[in-house]
């Protein structure tokens, strides 16, 4: 069911940020200084991609951006579930807030995201940290202003939890971007796949994409804006278009962005491989806009596992789209998630997803220990595997991948790149830092401008970067 919330609801919504503005702007007088928002993110892109439409909303609210959370009035964490540790850091540095409130008593503290769309962590958030102003789900993002109106007059706490049937899609909300030339653009939202694993389909409700001239009108926006690279955003992008759309999907999608005139990249994440059809590989390789780079999740190398997992492919399968991709796409840059630990996951099992990266040879692969999360089939499985055991499976697999994605990057020694420059590296304020058109990490040595494109000769290669001078 795509459900779009309607023009009256979001009007009802500008009415409010009017009110909350009118009153901030009171109390910013009074105190004879600005108020400011902090938005503290945690896990994926989309959330990022959320995070910069809440602060949009703060900002249009009449907040301007604080230096740092000890520096605002109005703080937001936007959490994330789908590990426990993600959880865990978000519940600490809420934790830590309660000090802030007691320096500054007209500090609000919100909590949002993913991690308050379970209702146990709902409750956890409105029983044990009552210095917390309000909490809501993921589907109540667009219902920033009247939330904060509500707990300014009513001075009562809200705590709002998603429903089934929350999903819902908002346009056309404010957004504050992090970096003025590389941008996310999601295209739907929530998921329907229910890897057993995984918490994402509960916590951001069904799969629902936005109508493609929504899309390609925002990206239009980005273009004009002078945007450079953008990324698609959904959880599984090749099911983009179903439910509302009988012959137009994220091939088509792909090819009207790319139409859009212009001197930018695109990029999108993630491609469920169960999805990922020839048709896109082919659209990558003809639209000249698109990255040369594909991530695709394998999650694992046993298609027993991978069975368990509810993936729906298979090695074999997922093997031969990656063989047509470096077939059509020459040198294409291939990323994956591999997750070690799966409950029932034998030494067998895992030595099969280290054969596979022995075997596929990723560039790059963002490796996780299975956690288990409340209300997912596999947290139930019995065959759970001891802690010492993923530990051990982890770094042996961290070894592996070191070495396969050192010897790509040596390959790329001697050639030269084109890179989007970021500006000084954060490691090190001599070098600059980028990111290739494959989206590889690269730090060099120059005087490229942040947000302009630039000409890198690479002279040395770590697993995880590559290291160049500009000419
Ligand atoms: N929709 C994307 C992934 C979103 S979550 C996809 O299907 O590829 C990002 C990654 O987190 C997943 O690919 C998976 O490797 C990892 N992940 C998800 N749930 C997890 C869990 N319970 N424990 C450990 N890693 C998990
Ligand atoms: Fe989670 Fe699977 Fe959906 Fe990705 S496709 S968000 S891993 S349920």
């Amino acid at each position: 069911m795509i459900n779009r919330i309607s023009e009256q609801e979001l009007q009802k919504q500008k009415e409010y940020a009017a009110r909350v503005r009118a009153a901030v702007q009171t109390a910013a007088f009074e105190r004879g200084g600005p108020y400011k928002f902090c938005v503290v993110t945690y896990g994926c892109q989309q959330n990022e991609a959320d995070s910069e439409r809440l602060a949009g909303m703060l900002f249009d609210m009449g907040y301007e951006k604080a230096d740092s959370e000890e520096d605002a009035d109005i703080i937001l964490v936007n959490t994330c579930a789908v590990r426990e540790h993600a959880e865990k850091r978000a519940l600490s540095v809420t934790g830590q807030y309660k000090h802030l409130k007691e320096k500054n008593p007209r500090l609000m503290i919100g909590v949002c995201g993913c991690m308050v769309s379970q209702e146990h962590r709902l409750d956890d958030i409105k029983f044990r940290y009552p210095y917390v102003d309000f909490a809501f789900g993921t589907s109540y993002l667009w219902q920033l202003p009247s939330i904060i109106y509500d707990r300014m007059k009513k001075k009562k706490r809200l705590f709002l939890l998603d429903t089934e049937d929350d999903g819902n899609i908002a346009e056309d909300l404010p957004v504050l971007r992090q970096c003025s030339y590389r941008a996310w653009l999601s295209v739907m939202y929530g998921c329907n796949n229910f890897c057993t694993y995984c918490v994402v389909p509960h916590v951001r409700g069904r799969e629902r994409s936005r109508y493609k001239e929504d899309i390609i009108k925002e990206a239009k926006e980005l273009v004009a804006d002078g945007v450079k690279d953008i990324t698609l955003l959904g959880q599984n992008v090749n099911s983009y278009g179903r439910g509302l759309y009988d012959d137009y999907g994220f091939p088509e999608l792909l090819r009207d962005i790319n139409e859009i005139d212009g001197d930018f990249t695109i990029r999108f994440m993630t491609s469920h491989p169960k999805d990922a059809t020839k048709k896109l590989i082919d659209t990558m390789a003809c639209c000249e806009k698109i990255a040369p780079q594909l991530h695709l999740p394998l999650q694992a190398g046993s298609d027993r596992v991978l069975q368990r997992m509810n993936r729906h492919y298979t090695l074999d399968s997922y093997k031969e789209l990656v063989s047509y991709a470096r077939e059509k796409i020459p040198g294409i840059t291939l990323t994956s998630d591999i997750m070690v630990g799966f409950p029932g996951e034998t030494e067998e099992d895992f030595e099969q997803t280290l054969k596979a990266l022995t075997d596929i040879k990723y560039d790059m692969v963002y490796s996780f220990i299975y956690s288990r999360r409340k209300n997912t089939p596999a947290a139930e499985y019995e065959d759970q595997i001891p802690e010492d055991v993923k530990g051990e499976r982890f770094r042996r697999m961290l070894e592996v991948q070191s070495d396969i994605g050192l010897k790509i990057n040596e390959g790329y020694i001697g050639k030269t790149v084109r890179v989007l420059c970021d500006g000084e590296s954060k490691n090190d304020p001599d070098t600059l830092s980028g990111r290739t058109d494959g989206g590889k990490n690269i730090c060099f040595t120059g005087k490229c401008p942040a947000g302009e494109y630039t000409q890198v000769k690479v002279t040395a290669a770590r697993p995880f970067v590559l290291m160049g001078e500009e000419i």
